[in-house]
């Protein structure tokens, strides 16, 4: 099938047209020097081949930087209200297919579907937050004296923005990046990952339905060279990554002088004092949300958890009952995670359960693929584990959880703090000046008290060191898709 639109028939009973081509200027497009789509799309509950999609070019890149850069002319001289009313019609639709755009999500990434349907939530629900800011976004005003004069600073779009985004929550950074850049007037190139792009292509028919200008919002699939391609441009002038931290290095050696965001990896660790002992049953319930949410496919997974030594064989009995009883499997069954995203994901969570058992981890639970097809994982659990262990070290981006015992909470928080990355970090305990003195200490963008994984769009979200810079929501992430211009007046 060559054509631009597939025939799908999802196993929960949705059929509906799957765009394959190049979103450019509203329109569906074949590659210029391409005729047959060639990137295959793989279910990863079992390895059936969904589609195929195209692969852009550098050519398809330029064309459409050069459609977002002609109708930045107009966009960035739209009034608030214009912007606001766009976004608002965005959301209502993404409300209006929730059950759609998350059983595409599921059948192409796999995750459960009550998963993308709370990731489409966010999606809706952060075009919703950036509808109401448009009109919101101030400059400051410095007040000296009669003689000095005044002076007040404005904040301007930067133009053209490459979005280069990961195959873990394909819609919800889609939202991610998309709004603050509508929002403060700019326009986008986008590229989803070549691992999970379908339901970005159908959201594509939705921002054509809203009556955003042609050129504002572009999608462009393929494979690396695609995000090469935009990140050198000299016509993009903000470059807003999410991914490794390999790519990242790749990226910053080759994309000159422009405003750059990396929404990188992690090792977030969470810190369970004996002051959690009242309630175990929600840290566990924590636990599990950290690291077992979306397969462990996710940037701030909390992966390390340090427990207090009297809670320690308490908290390890109940966290092994609860993980041995969640359901994984089929995303369309409703399980607690689905299977990993593709087989390259699964041979890494493999491959570090070997090293965590030769480095002497304890395997308390898990460490076994499901079936022989498809990429299902175990819930995993490695006890006694130390931080010089790789398991303990490295992003794993599955479901692998190590625990770490300790004695006193200041060596938690330098072990904690032992790491290259400074994405997430979580907090359990009862005592409200524990909580916020473990918060100080950790590096880390985000800190999670008595929960984990809780995002609102109002909040930024970002990570210090290898995990990154910019902030994604919240008004912090206005600020990376601006320029601040100072203006001094004397007159
Ligand atoms: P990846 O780096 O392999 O790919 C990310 C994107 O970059 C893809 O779209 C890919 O095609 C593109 N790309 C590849 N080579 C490129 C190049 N040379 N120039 C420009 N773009 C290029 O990452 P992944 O495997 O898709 O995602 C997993 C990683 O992403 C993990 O490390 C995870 O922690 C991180 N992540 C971070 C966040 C966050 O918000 N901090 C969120 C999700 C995932």
């Amino acid at each position: 099938n060559h054509t631009l639109n597939f025939d799908m028939k999802l196993p929960n009973g949705h059929n509906y047209v799957q765009p394959t081509g190049l979103f450019i200027n509203n329109e569906f497009v074949k590659p210029l020097s391409k005729s047959k789509p060639s990137i295959p799309v793989y279910n990863p509950y079992n390895e059936s081949l969904i589609c195929d999609i195209y692969e852009g070019g550098a050519d398809d890149v330029e064309k459409a930087i050069d459609a977002a850069e002609k109708a930045f002319q107009t966009w960035k001289l739209t009034t608030p209200e214009e912007r606001s009313k766009l976004l608002y019609k965005l959301a209502d639709l993404i409300e209006q297919n929730i059950d759609l755009l998350a059983s595409i999500e599921t059948l192409d990434n796999g995750k459960a579907l009550s998963s993308a349907k709370g990731d489409v939530t966010l999606m809706a629900n952060y075009f919703r937050y950036g509808a109401s800011m448009c009109d919101k976004l101030h400059g400051t005003i410095f007040q000296n004296n009669k003689k000095d004069g005044f002076g007040y600073t404005v904040r301007e779009p930067v133009g053209v923005c490459g979005l280069i985004s990961s195959f873990n929550f394909p819609l919800m950074f889609v939202s991610w990046k998309l709004v603050p850049a509508l929002v403060t007037g700019n326009t986008c190139v986008f590229k989803p990952s070549e691992h999970s792009c379908l339901s970005t292509l159908y959201f594509a028919n939705l921002v054509k339905e809203a009556g955003f200008p042609p050129g504002v919002i572009n999608f462009i699939t393929g494979l690396g060279p695609v995000g090469a391609t935009l990140t050198s441009s000299p016509k993009i002038k903000k470059i807003s990554f999410t991914g490794s931290v390999g790519t990242a290095k790749k990226i910053m050696s080759s994309v000159g002088i422009k405003k750059v965001t990396l929404e990188l990896g992690g090792k977030s660790p969470s810190i369970v004092t004996n002051k959690a002992k009242e309630d175990l049953d929600k840290v566990v319930d924590n636990i599990c949300l950290g690291i077992f949410f979306n397969s462990g496919e996710v940037c701030c997974a909390g992966s390390r958890v340090y427990v207090q030594e009297d809670i320690y064989d308490e908290l390890v009995e109940k966290l092994v009952k609860k993980t041995e009883s969640l359901k994984v499997g089929d995303g369309f069954t409703d399980p607690y995670f689905g299977p990993l995203t593709n087989k390259m994901q699964l041979d890494k969570v493999k491959n570090y359960v070997d090293i965590a058992t030769k480095e002497g981890a304890k395997l308390l639970t898990g460490g076994k693929q499901i079936g022989d097809k498809g990429y299902l994982f175990q819930p995993t659990i490695f006890g006694d584990c130390t931080n010089d262990m790789r398991v303990v070290k490295e992003e794993i981006f599955g479901p692998v959880l190590s625990l770490i015992k300790f004695k006193d909470v200041k060596e938690a928080i330098a072990m904690a703090n032992d790491t290259e990355y400074g994405l997430a970090a979580g907090v359990f305990t009862s005592d409200l000046n524990e909580a916020i003195e473990i918060s100080n200490q950790l590096n880390a963008g985000t800190v999670w008290v008595n929960t984990y994984n809780n995002f609102h769009p109002s909040l930024p979200f970002g990570g210090h060191s290898a995990s990154g810079y910019g902030s994604e929501m919240s008004e912090e992430a206005f600020h990376c898709y601006t320029n601040v211009k100072a203006v001094k007046m004397n007159i």
